[in-house]
């Protein structure tokens, strides 16, 4: 994130809340004018990730996941699991992915856009597993360990999540 690639504006008339918004090319941050530096500049960072994040979405479609799981499960589990559908979710911010196995649908947390492909492709790995197996039996791990990257994944993600506390 480039703070001094946005534009920053302040406004006596905006009270509280800050709005990030792109103009063409630009970014603009609009921001209260009693706001501290420091405080706007964190504000702004947050804001202009999730900005980042939904327009990335864009390019990864829940069609994709959707198929990246099929072709996923075809590789490591006979094509076992089968997700009746895949999308990515904003409201999960302490998992990774999650399914339900009655309607046999997994969603991915957005936050995963922009990571490693084996990264969010463990993550897909992991819950089909779910669709087979339901709890993190012996099972389970033995299911998911057939994927060659996954204990390189969990590491890597226990230590995102480690960063962001
Ligand atoms: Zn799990």
């Amino acid at each position: 994130m480039h703070v001094g690639e946005i534009e920053v504006r302040r406004s006596a008339r905006r009270k509280r809340s800050v709005q990030v918004r792109r103009e063409g090319n630009r970014t603009i941050a609009l921001v209260p004018a009693n706001l501290p530096q420091a405080e706007a500049d964190e504000v702004i960072a947050r804001l202009v990730e999730r900005l980042e994040r939904r327009e990335r979405r864009n390019t990864v479609s829940d069609a994709d996941l959707t198929d990246r799981a099929a072709e996923l499960s075809a590789i490591y589990f006979n094509g076992k699991a089968v997700p009746a559908a895949v999308r990515w979710v904003s409201n999960q911010n302490s998992r990774w992915g999650s399914c339900t196995t009655n309607d046999k649908s997994i969603r991915l947390s957005d936050r995963l856009i922009g990571m490693p492909i084996w990264v969010v492709d463990y993550v897909l790995i992991h819950e089909l597993a779910h669709l087979i197996e339901a709890n993190h039996s012996a099972r389970f791990w033995s299911l998911v360990d057939a994927y060659p990257q996954a204990e390189r994944a969990k590491g890597f993600l226990e230590g995102v999540s480690h960063r962001q506390g």
